[in-house]
């Protein structure tokens, strides 16, 4: 939520520029971002977002837009005479900026308001924005149509096609939802139920967050839907979210969660949030998704035979990991995603081994004869390269997952099994609920391992090839085939 000195140096260096355009008569809107080279222009400079409450009307029919008013609260960091938010797919009926109408444009995707007095440096600012959210228009991320109703997919760039948004993990915020649905339905998000009201033929259902939350987190599942209760280690709550017809056959994959999360527990310390739980989701997604707190998965996952069952528990685990890495701590910048990809599949690897699965050496062995093809198609682990033109996903390659989860085996055989354990261990209590980067991890590895590992990560997570493996002269890579270097994304957990 506070952005680090860093970042606001370059911030400010965004305003001035603007600043000096505003001298000039009437500038013209222009979309802004916080200068993510991946996504440049997602963010926006000039103001941190403490909160949201975003309220949701859904109709029951999930190819009809729904009204929405969201209510943004933030604190300028610089004086705002527009201010820019991320927002697509929607139409917005009016902006309100400190109980003031507000002028609004949408100018590509960033929805510019023009407040009627501007917001001075440390201002608070509540901007409320009546619009609708259109499920139905397209298929790039945002809303995913289930067969009973609505589920979310923001990941990564397309929070800002639901709700209007500082649409970068940078600037994480408390959120509040409120959803209202035809009395048949069930509504869960993020974080844990407050109240309920029952209208004559609707319910509205109210969920808050206890911990700050990245937009691409966001989750809302409306459908005719089962929530699951149980307990976990420690008393944490958890909530599981099925098709209320499946209750009874997904029981078998839903009880494996406590034992999990002590799994879990166990690796890297107190899981993170207020409750944890999974959404299984009637729908064709192609990937599974560390929604905070509530996990979206497609529901086939658990119902197709072909699958075997360790196969099945190591993606469980992969996106419950993830709620300790790229939730709890997020992403500074897109290009760290392999701090949360990388750490993700480690564990699905480890948890792999422990029932049945390939061995994390064979496993690991096998990703460092992929490696130098991965990095040539995909980047190195920490500069990616940038996603495919109308494609964002295919940011999800191959060197993020297992190409990342090697450079974790590379430093355990760097620097043992011990120092690597507490590296993880104090990697989420240092940064829980914070935004972090690539450099912020070195930097914590070199003073774990009590020495200087910059030479060894600028080889790791920046060179076009791959270094020797530590302890496995033997392990070689195989030529990169210039015919493979077009081929598509691998298809993300
Ligand atoms: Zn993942």
């Amino acid at each position: 939520m506070l952005l680090s000195p860093r970042i606001r140096a370059a911030l400010l260096a965004v305003a001035s520029a603007s600043l000096l355009a505003a001298s000039l008569p009437a500038p013209a809107a222009v979309p802004l971002g916080i200068g993510d080279p991946l996504f440049p222009h997602l963010g926006n400079p000039g103001y941190d977002v403490t909160s949201y409450d975003i309220a949701l009307t859904y109709r029951g029919d999930h190819r009809k837009p729904l009204d929405a008013i969201t209510k943004i609260d933030a604190r300028a960091t610089d004086r705002l005479d527009r201010i820019n938010l991320d927002f697509a797919r929607g139409t917005v009926h009016s902006v309100d900026v400190n109980g003031a109408p507000a002028g609004h444009e949408s100018v590509g995707e960033d929805l510019v308001l023009t407040p009627k007095t501007p917001i001075g440096p440390g201002g608070a600012m509540r901007v409320t924005v009546r619009h609708t959210s259109d499920p139905a228009a397209g298929s790039d991320g945002g809303w995913i149509r289930t067969a009973d109703g609505l589920a979310m997919a923001n990941q990564a760039d397309a929070a800002h096609r639901v709700f209007p948004c500082n649409d970068h993990p940078a600037d994480k915020a408390h959120f509040t939802f409120r959803i209202t649905a035809p009395k048949h339905l069930t509504a869960v998000a993020n974080g844990l139920a407050t109240t309920r009201h029952h209208g004559e033929r609707t319910t509205t259902w109210t969920y808050r967050t206890r911990h700050p939350m990245a937009t691409e987190l966001a989750q809302v599942s409306i459908g005719r839907s089962a929530v699951v209760r149980r307990t976990g280690p420690g008393g944490l709550p958890l909530r599981d979210v099925v098709p209320a017809k499946d209750r009874a056959s997904l029981e078998r994959w839903l009880e494996k969660t406590p034992e999990q999360v002590a799994w879990m527990e166990r690796k890297v310390g107190r899981y993170p949030f207020e409750t944890y739980g999974m959404l299984l989701a009637d729908a064709k997604t192609g990937f599974a998704l560390e929604t905070q707190t509530l996990s979206l998965f497609e529901k086939s996952l658990f119902t197709r035979p072909e699958y075997p069952e360790w196969y099945v528990e190591s993606i469980m685990i992969h996106e419950l990991a993830h709620q300790w890495f790229g939730d709890s701590v997020s992403p500074r910048r897109w290009s760290d995603l392999w701090l949360n990809e990388g750490h993700a599949s480690w564990y699905e690897a480890l948890y792999a081994e422990e029932r049945d699965g390939p061995s994390l050496q064979a496993r690991m062995r096998h990703a460092y004869q992929k490696s130098d093809e991965w990095r040539a198609r995909g980047g190195p682990p920490a500069a990616p390269k940038q996603p495919e033109p109308g494609h964002k996903i295919s940011l999800f390659r191959a060197v993020v997952y297992d190409g990342s989860a090697l450079v974790l085996y590379a430093l355990r055989q760097e620097i043992g099994q011990s120092a690597f354990d507490r590296l993880q261990r104090r990697w989420v209590r240092t940064y829980a609920d914070q935004s972090a980067s690539t450099a912020d991890f070195v930097r914590m590895a070199g003073r774990v391992a009590g020495r200087d590992l910059g030479d060894f990560f600028q080889e790791w997570l920046y060179a076009p090839t791959t270094p020797p493996m530590p302890g496995h002269p033997d392990w070689k890579t195989s030529a990169v085939s210039t015919a493979s270097s077009a081929s598509p994304a691998s298809s993300g957990v």
